[in-house]
């Protein structure tokens, strides 16, 4: 590729705006409540340095936003990686506003991020340094006012360390200042399958309405993190052949089907999917392009943009990533006949699961995963209901059908809860 032919960078943040203009447009919103809702309540930025291994201090920085509190304390996850800026994070924090108002449950939106690679640092490091930002954003967190949760690259662990500090810091333990913990820490059973498990959900939604067989069905899953690798699990439980996977190093492809819990193995035992045996590697941009019935984009943003939407062969695309679709490309694909199954309701599930382990939480209560999940499957089966039901009674496609559904909810309740003062 040229110089010249290098596309440029599309910025998150105005990608989230244009969406919410669409649905606004759309809503014939009141031009004040569309001001309030198009930017965030709060962004704080932080740097702050961490002790490394060799002595030496490094000076991270890093985020939390807080987009709307209308509907109760914000709600999000918080991401450790290289390419984190607060466009990003602004963007990351809207959308959560809208995923929690299309399952309906009471959370505004927010999210985090630090900018770094922690694949470059020791444990003790990713320790440190996530101890001192959970310090410095204990001005905005906490169990009733913003609770944070694992997204790219932070897991139960991360939560636990956030736990321990923000309940050091208070003198006493609060285990609902963030979910996704560890299950003997008060975590939810279930969580840390939730974000795969309600794409999938999703997905068998999805084949029903448009006669599809999953069990005669293929799928390509980019991305082979929390999400992607356990979506890749429980797709292949339905019969589903997952024909290509990837993660941030490598794509591998075989038609016949890979044998996704050896996936699982040979990733943990080299680090990538790469080289996986029996399989051809591709790139991550032919992942997306394969045949397959199927797409589940289970990374980063912006992945399906205009110059690629044409080429995807799924007949649905189901967004486990937080805005991995352009609206330029949203508008090709439904063209084509593409279903698309938004992020802010197909990878609800993660949050949805989350709120079960804050009430739980709240309450010093347990729940059986067969209660976690048959909660779960009626949340997704409503909010997938009620987002078709919308999309094809104003004749739109899923997306602005969950814009409009979750839009709606968040402008009602900021207009009943009026200006203060
Ligand atoms: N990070 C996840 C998301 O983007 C989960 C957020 C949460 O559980 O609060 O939805």
């Amino acid at each position: 590729m040229t110089t010249e032919q290098v596309a440029p960078a599309i910025n998150p943040w105005h990608v989230a705006q244009r969406q919410f203009d669409l649905a606004a447009d759309r809503l014939d919103l009141d031009p004040g409540l569309r001001q309030v809702l198009r930017e965030p309540r709060r962004e704080l930025t932080v740097h702050f340095p961490v002790k490394m291994d060799d002595g030496s201090v490094q000076v991270f920085s890093g985020y939390r936003v807080q987009h709307n509190l209308g509907r109760g304390p914000a709600k999000g996850g918080i991401r450790y990686h290289q390419d984190v800026t607060l466009d990003e994070v602004k963007a990351l924090a809207m959308w959560m506003t809208w995923k929690c108002a299309v399952v309906g449950i009471p959370y505004g939106g927010g999210k985090g991020g630090v900018v770094v690679d922690p694949k470059k640092l020791s444990r003790r490091e990713v320790e440190g340094l996530t101890r001192r930002f959970a310090t410095e954003i204990e001005v905005l967190i906490g169990p009733e006012r913003d609770i944070p949760a694992p997204d790219v690259n932070t897991n139960a662990q991360t939560m636990a360390w956030i736990m321990d500090t923000y309940s050091m810091h208070v003198g006493y333990t609060v285990p609902g200042v963030v979910t996704g913990k560890p299950i003997s820490l008060g975590g939810s059973e279930g969580r840390n399958e939730a974000t795969a498990r309600g794409t999938v959900f999703c997905v068998e939604e999805a084949a029903a309405h448009l006669g599809m067989d999953l069990a005669a069905s293929t799928v390509a899953i980019q991305g082979f993190g929390n999400a992607g690798s356990i979506a890749a699990t429980l797709i292949s439980q339905h019969g589903v052949r997952v024909v290509a996977v990837s993660d941030s190093s490598a794509a591998i492809h075989d038609t016949n089907g890979l044998d996704i819990a050896r996936v699982i193995a040979w990733k943990a035992e080299h680090g990538t999917v790469g080289g996986f045996p029996g399989s051809r590697d591709i790139s991550n941009a032919q992942l997306l392009e394969v045949d397959c019935d199927i797409l589940i984009p289970a990374a980063l943003e912006n992945q399906i943009t205009a110059r690629n939407a044409g080429s995807i062969r799924a007949r649905v695309v189901a967004e486990a990533a937080n805005g991995p679709t352009t609206p330029d490309a949203d508008e090709i694909l439904h063209d084509r006949g593409v279903f698309i199954i938004p992020d802010i309701l197909c990878n609800a599930g993660g949050v949805t699961v989350s709120y079960f382990e804050w009430v739980q939480d709240l309450n010093r209560d347990h729940w059986s995963e067969e209660v976690v999940n048959s909660k779960l499957r009626e949340i997704m089966g409503r909010a997938f209901g009620e987002t078709l039901t919308l999309a094809e009674a104003q004749s739109v496609n899923m997306r602005t059908g969950a814009y409009l559904l979750a839009v709606d909810r968040v402008a009602s309740a900021t207009a009943l809860r009026g200006l203060y003062p």
